[in-house]
């Protein structure tokens, strides 16, 4: 018996609203963008929620801190603009750096209390050998802000937002950059696309390390779309929100 057998996985074309919960700002793209742009086309809403500066992975050291910030969000905003993102918000907390992980939980329940998404997508917090502390600590906060937006006592970081919410339910969580694939998307039709939006991130990568990223993209989407009717693919565990806790 898997997990599907007792909890079906959750349809994510049902989905009206998404947020996209990433550590630093290329990730949705990276792993999920063409899926998002399916979606969008579909009449998806699409949120993004930053949660790290993401000031560690900027190539060029010769820009100040302000500098690299405004680099980072003008190349972030112009790959939103190719998905078609509706609005995106950023936390702040030091990429790579010291922050307390139930801060970071408050404020993702602030965020899910707010824009009330029907699926989540977030990293897999439980891929194997995930050597990034922001893309575990992200993936899980999410997760459990998922699990718990519908408890108010767990407050979130914003008690306006906790005490004007209504009951909401979100019907799945979506975990991209996974090993345990449950589904693969199909994003031969927004390929270009996507790749379109991942060169935006050009403060990020330098253009031979740009060029290697896209080649990579490339052989793993075909990789994963082996034995399917399509080329290219995008692999993702799709979860009900019931299915993350005590392995039910
Ligand atoms: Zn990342």
């Amino acid at each position: 018996m898997t997990i599907e057998t007792i909890l079906p996985m959750p349809d994510i074309f049902s989905a009206k609203r998404i947020l996209c919960i990433q550590p630093h700002y290329d990730d949705n793209d990276i792993a999920a963008a063409g899926i998002l742009k399916q979606l969008k086309d579909w009449g998806t809403e699409i949120f993004y929620l930053t949660v790290t500066d993401d000031l560690m992975g900027v190539v060029d050291l010769s820009l100040s801190a302000e500098e690299a910030a405004a680099a980072l969000k003008r190349d972030q905003l112009g790959a939103g603009e190719i998905i078609g993102v509706k609005q995106q918000a950023w936390l702040g907390y030091p990429d790579s750096g010291k922050y307390d992980y139930f801060d970071v939980r408050r404020d993702l329940l602030k965020y899910l209390r707010l824009v009330k998404p029907d699926f989540v997508f977030t990293p897999d917090p439980w891929l194997t050998y995930e050597g990034h502390r922001d893309h575990v600590q992200t993936g899980l906060a999410a997760t459990e802000a998922v699990m718990f937006a519908g408890f108010t006592k767990i407050a979130s970081s914003d008690a306006d937002v906790d005490a004007a919410y209504e009951e909401h339910e979100i019907n799945g969580v979506v975990y991209y950059h996974t090993r345990e694939p449950n589904y693969i998307a199909d994003i031969s039709q927004t390929w270009d696309v996507k790749v379109a939006a991942v060169r935006c991130y050009q403060a990020q990568f330098n253009p031979v390390d740009m060029e290697r990223l896209v080649m990579a993209l490339e052989m793993k989407s075909r990789q994963v779309a082996q034995g399917s009717e399509f080329e290219l693919g995008e692999p993702l565990k799709v979860l009900h929100p019931s299915a993350l806790h005590c392995g039910i």
